[in-house]
């Protein structure tokens, strides 16, 4: 028998080389194949006879195939295969480009539907079929249709599995599901006003009309929106009754430490750090995120956070996504936070560094350092992902920060736990700015801070276009900017897209390529004069160190680089981030280069290089020019090219979900409330088998366990 759960190997009649083409895909079992929901219809439901037909009409036809031939055509290597079709009141032509297998399948006498657009032809002004999609009818056997005489459903295609060989292999797969069972009380479908499950799936893939297709989507999306939700609502709730150490907050402490800064916390600062101390206080794990846009500030509230830990004798482990960002994190909190006393230690692939406060900091052996968070003398630790290696063993893990990385797994955390009593509090960090719907979707089971304001002494970034003949002005003010004291970073983008199959290496390679030439060209031709130097993934470690570390000191005047410099990278007296060939990144991206700007007392300036006239082109870096904040551009970008691009699936793991999202934030607040109000009946689920069921199916699916 077929359920859901069985894998499409054990169904007769499914092809082993459609098998191995669902499964690139991540197609496994029936329930994934039916879950590959069609991305549009089209509607051929409407069947003509051929003396009805009219140029730029979608039809079927049933018609009886009086001729057909096949040939190639002039151009070397495409077939034309041409058929002369009549029924009782005409006869029309149609015509495929390179499928020459269709003249076997439509041999003279057969009778078929025939679906497609009706279309003219210039040369002799007759009309014509092109390309239709073909379907045998039999003359004794009424059996429903697929392709032709109803709405179509059109999937996406992908690596050869057209729509047409999918709707072959999901029509008979529905016909022989048995009944599944509903996982919605009917209250909440009637409440909700969406189909029953096994109607919605039958009506999403083969609908009668296209309310009904749209109503069954809208149970799908439901669902998913209902899951996800549900999901994080219990990871909430069983977090909640974990044990966490409670880091009693210290007031002397964080008062003495804020009185030491350089500056004065904004108002958003000080309330995101309040949210914070009040939730480690707790005898349970915190689970909160804190975002603000580029250069709010995020940073010294870690260390504060983080010190404030270190004083009740508790270990904190700070992660960053790069080795400049953890190494610069380092040297923050020991310029910050210097007056301090507590072992605060750098740990990468590469480097280990520790410190004791009062410039007392030395490179050590990673052997060393391992010793020494064991037996919980280093307070602090800020690293990459060296840190949740097996061999870190922490003393008292109290406190993990992870910066600039929106769900670094729950799975990275449990590394961290790894086996612990006690679970550590969780602060992520992130200048992606996501609209709330969005946040609650995706991050329900976090505790949101906001930071939403720039620190006061901040002068709006100036952005602009830069077209090629205004390039040697550009440079002349680059010139000017750097003879007053500042300096620049130049950012080069891949020299072309990647196709698909290029490896990760060659892709690395062809923007490595595009700095070293940008860096020739502008330290012999264009500033000779001055000190121009490079920075890419594919230098060594300790050598990226060595030049950020004299582009920090001002010794370099003009940095050219690539993506590397991305996130979180923080020198104040860079003023000018010039972007070359911006149109090849993604507006998010942008926003993230231009935050590595502006971020001191002098005014800075975004410019943005590109050849590109396309109006899609300009429209999106008009959009980075006039957006006043993060939170505005994130709106566009959505807008302009869909959450799957913004969000990048590495990071999230399920655009789709933040697809339904965007567009329905009606049906998130609905899916939001049958969830509270379910949880409040019924909070284990036990009287919810199918429930419980499909959420095991939904957490394994978005990679949560
Ligand atoms: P982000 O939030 O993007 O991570 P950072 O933490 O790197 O930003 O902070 C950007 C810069 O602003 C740093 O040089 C930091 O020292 C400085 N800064 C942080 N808070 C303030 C403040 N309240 N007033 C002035 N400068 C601040
Ligand atoms: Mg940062």
């Amino acid at each position: 028998m077929v359920d859901l759960a069985t894998p499409l190997e054990r169904i007769d009649g499914f092809q082993a080389r459609f098998i191995s083409k669902l499964k690139k895909l991540g197609i496994e079992t029936v329930r994934d194949l039916l879950s590959h929901f069609p991305v549009r219809y089209e509607d051929f439901s409407r069947v003509y006879t051929i003396e009805e037909l009219e140029p730029g009409q979608e039809i079927t036809i049933t018609a009886a195939v009086e001729s057909i031939k096949s040939r190639n055509t002039w151009r070397r290597g495409l077939n034309l295969v041409e058929a002369e079709l009549s029924d009782n009141t005409g006869t029309i032509r149609a015509t495929w480009f390179n499928q020459p297998y269709i003249k076997n399948a439509l041999q003279p006498g057969r009778i078929a539907n025939f679906a497609g657009k009706v279309v003219i032809s210039k040369k002799s002004g007759e009309i014509y079929l092109s390309n239709p999609t073909y379907e045998l009818v039999s003359e004794h056997e009424h059996h429903e249709t697929k392709h032709t005489a109803r709405i179509v459903p059109v999937y996406s295609e992908t690596r050869g599995l057209t729509s047409k060989g999918l709707r072959y292999l999901i029509q008979p797969l529905l016909k022989r599901l048995p009944e599944i069972p509903e996982l919605f009380p009917v209250e909440m479908l009637e409440s909700q006003n969406i189909p029953e499950v096994n109607s919605a799936l039958q009506t999403i893939h083969f609908p009668e009309t296209i309310e009904d297709a749209m109503s069954a989507r809208r149970r799908f999306a439901f669902e998913d929106l209902f899951f996800l939700q549900l999901a994080s609502a219990l990871e909430r709730m069983k977090l909640a009754e974990r044990p966490a150490l409670a880091v009693a907050e210290s007031v002397e402490l964080i008062k003495s430490l804020i009185a030491k800064l350089p500056f004065e916390l904004t108002h958003s600062q000080k309330q995101s750090l309040w949210e914070i101390l009040q939730d480690i206080e707790k005898p349970h794990p915190m689970n909160r995120i804190l975002q603000g846009d580029v250069g709010s500030g995020k940073t010294v509230i870690a260390g504060l956070v983080a010190y404030a830990t270190a004083e009740r004798g508790a270990q904190t482990a700070f992660m960053a996504p790069t080795e400049l960002l953890a190494r610069q994190h380092y040297h923050t909190f020991n310029k910050l936070f210097s007056q301090y006393e507590r072992g605060v230690a750098l740990l990468t692939a590469s480097e280990a560094r520790i410190s004791y406060g009062h410039g007392l900091e030395s490179a050590t052996t990673k052997t060393s350092l391992l010793r020494e968070i064991a037996s919980g003398k280093v307070h602090i630790v800020i690293g990459t992902h060296a840190l949740i290696q097996k061999t870190v063993a922490f003393h008292s893990l109290a406190l993990v920060i992870v910066d600039e990385q929106h769900r670094f797994g729950v799975r990275q955390r449990a590394a961290l736990e790894h086996g612990k009593t006690l679970i550590p509090h969780f602060l992520s960090m992130s200048a992606t700015p996501i609209p709330r719907t969005l946040s609650l979707t995706l991050f329900g089971d976090l505790d949101l801070s906001l930071i939403t304001e720039l620190p006061k002494n901040r002068k709006p970034i100036i952005s602009r276009v830069v077209l090629p003949e205004e390039r040697t002005n550009a440079y002349r003010f680059i010139r000017d900017e750097i003879a007053a004291g500042r300096q620049a970073f130049v950012i080069c983008p891949r020299i072309e897209k990647p196709e698909e199959s290029d490896s990760a290496t060659s892709f690395i390679a062809r923007e490595v390529k595009s700095v070293k030439e940008e860096h020739e060209k502008l330290s012999r031709n264009i500033f000779p004069d001055l000190k121009v130097s490079m920075l890419h993934g594919k230098m060594p470690a300790k050598e990226k160190a060595s030049v950020m570390h004299a582009f920090q000191k001002n010794e370099i005047n003009i940095l050219v680089a690539t993506s590397v410099i991305e996130v979180g990278i923080d020198i104040p007296n860079a003023t000018i981030m010039m972007i070359e060939g911006s149109e090849r990144f993604g507006l998010a991206q942008l926003y993230q280069f231009k935050g590595r700007v502006g971020r001191g007392e002098h005014q800075s300036y975004c410019m943005l290089f590109t050849d590109s006239s396309a109006a899609t082109t300009r429209t999106r870096l008009k959009a980075l020019v006039n957006a006043k904040n993060g939170f505005e551009l994130a709106e566009q970008d959505l807008k302009l090219r869909g959450p799957g691009e913004f969000l990048g699936d590495a990071q999230t793991g399920m655009p789709d979900l933040a697809m339904k999202a965007i567009q329905n934030p009606d049906l998130v607040k609905h899916a939001r409330e049958a969830v509270a109000a379910l949880l409040k009946k019924d909070s284990t689920l036990k009287k919810h088998d199918a429930m419980r069921e499909r959420l095991a199916v939904f957490r394994r699916d978005i990679h949560w366990e």
